[in-house]
C-alpha cells in the first residue's frame, strides 16, 4: 500500500479500515447511537463554548457540505463577501454564484495571508450578510487569522462562515471564541477517517435561522439537522460504513491526546519534511510565519530539466504518493503532513527521493526546524 503525502483522502490506520468491515442497517439502534456518538465528539474538538453549537454531519465529499452550509445559510435577500487568497477560496465564491447568491470576492495574494485590516475596511465599504473564509489554504498550506477576522465580522453583525477543511481536528481553533456561526470539515481530512461526508458545526440560533431557506432538497442544511434530531437519522441513505471507520478515527484521535496531540504530530511531520526538503535543495514558498504544519508548497527547483510528472512516477513506483501544485502563478508541488503517518514515513519519503544516493546511511535531519 502507497503512503499519501497529499491533502486528503489520507493515510488511514489499518483499524480505521477494519472498522468498516461489516454492515449496519441505517435504522438500527447500534448505528443511530454510533450517529448520536459522533455528534457529540466532533462538539468536544470546537473549544470550551461548543454548548451553543450543533454537528450535522452531510453526505458527500467536503465540498458538498460547504455548498450545503452556504446554500441553506444566505437567505434570498443576503449576500456573501468571500475573502480568496487560494483555490478553495475561489469555490465558495464559484458555488455562491451556482445558487445565484450575491457574491463578492475581496482577493489576496496567494503567498499573503487575508489581511484582517481590509476586511474591516470592505465590511465598512459594503454591505454582505454573511463573511466566508479558509482557515488552513490547502492550495498552499497558509493559515488565515480566523479569530482576528471573526472579531471584525461579529462587530460589524454579520454572520461567518469557516471552511476548516483541512485544518480541523489537527490545529487547535475554539469556535466559539472565534465568532463561527458555520464551520465546515470532512471525514478524511485531520480526523483521519474515510472519505464520505463532510459535516457543519452550526451556532444554534444561526441554525435554526435557515429554515425553509435552502436552495436544494438534499444538501438543506436545517432539514438534515431537523430529521437527526427527530429519529437520530440521516433523511437520505447515510455512509454507514464510513461512519464506522469515523467512530474508531474520533477514539484514535483521543487516544493520541485530542487535537493537541495530533497537532504536535503534524507539527513534527512539517518540521522532518521542511528540513530535510531543504536539505535536497528545495525552497518553501510561504514564508516561514505562514506555513502551516499541514501541507507544505515547494518551488519547482531551477532546473530545465525538472518534471514534475518523472518526480511524481519514481516516488509513486517507490511507495509514495505526493501531489501538484495549485497555484495560478509558480511552477509548485505540494507534500502534505496529515493523516496517518509520522516522523519515521516523512524520513522513509526524503530517502527514496530521486537522485539521492543510495548508499548514504539515514538522513542527518534535525527534528525540530528552526522557526
Ligand atoms: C479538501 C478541501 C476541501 C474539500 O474538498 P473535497 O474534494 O470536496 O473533499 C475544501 N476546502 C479545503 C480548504 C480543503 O482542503
Amino acid at each position: 500500500m502507497k503512503l499519501l503525502f497529499t491533502p486528503g483522502p489520507l493515510t488511514t490506520s489499518e483499524t480505521v479500515k477494519q472498522a468498516m468491515l461489516r454492515d449496519l442497517g441505517s435504522r438500527d439502534d447500534e448505528f443511530i447511537a454510533i450517529v448520536r456518538g459522533i455528534r457529540r465528539d466532533l462538539l468536544s474538538l470546537c473549544g470550551p463554548g461548543a454548548g451553543d453549537y450543533e454537528a450535522i454531519p452531510m453526505q458527500g465529499s467536503g465540498t458538498f457540505a460547504i455548498e450545503s452550509a452556504i446554500s441553506s445559510a444566505v437567505p434570498r435577500n443576503g449576500s456573501l463577501l468571500v475573502l480568496v487568497n487560494g483555490v478553495y477560496g475561489r469555490r465558495m465564491a464559484r458555488i455562491a454564484e451556482v445558487h445565484g447568491i450575491e457574491c463578492r470576492q475581496l482577493v489576496f495574494a496567494e503567498n499573503e495571508p487575508v489581511d484582517p485590516a481590509a476586511v474591516r475596511e470592505e465590511l465598512a465599504r459594503v454591505s454582505a450578510t454573511h463573511v466566508a473564509v479558509v482557515h488552513c489554504e490547502t492550495t498552499t498550506g497558509m493559515m488565515n487569522p480566523v479569530e482576528q477576522i471573526g472579531a471584525l465580522v461579529r462587530e460589524a453583525g454579520v454572520a461567518y462562515i469557516v471552511d476548516a477543511m483541512s485544518s480541523f481536528g489537527g490545529i487547535p481553533l475554539d469556535v466559539g471564541a472565534a465568532g463561527i456561526d458555520f464551520l465546515v470539515s470532512s471525514a478524511n481530512k485531520c480526523i483521519e477517517g474515510v472519505p464520505g461526508f463532510g459535516f457543519v458545526i452550526a451556532r444554534r440560533p444561526a441554525l435554526e435561522g435557515c429554515r425553509g431557506q435552502a436552495r436544494t432538497l438534499s444538501l438543506d442544511l436545517y432539514e438534515q439537522w431537523a430529521g437527526l434530531e427527530r429519529d437520530g437519522q440521516f433523511r437520505f441513505t447515510p455512509p454507514t460504513h464510513a461512519l464506522l471507520a469515523f467512530r474508531q478515527a474520533l477514539d484514535e484521535l483521543a487516544a493520541e491526546g485530542g487535537v493537541t496531540g495530533r497537532a504536535a504530530r503534524y507539527q513534527s511531520n512539517a518540521d522532518t519534511l521542511v528540513a530535510g526538503m531543504r536539505e535536497l535543495g528545495f525552497e518553501t514558498w510561504l514564508r516561514d510565519e505562514h506555513r502551516s504544519a499541514i501541507i507544505t508548497t515547494f518551488r519547482y527547483p531551477d532546473d530545465p530539466g525538472f518534471s514534475f510528472e518523472a518526480l511524481y512516477k519514481q516516488l509513486s513506483d517507490a511507495g509514495f504518493v505526493i501531489y501538484p501544485g495549485k497555484l495560478t502563478a509558480e511552477g509548485c508541488f505540494r507534500i502534505g503532513s496529515i493523516g496517518h503517518i509520522t516522523e519515521k514515513d516523512i524520513r522513509a519519503l526524503l530517502s527514496a527521493w530521486p537522485g539521492r544516493p543510495q548508499s548514504q546511511p539515514g538522513i542527518p535531519l534535525r527534528t525540530q526546524a528552526g522557526k
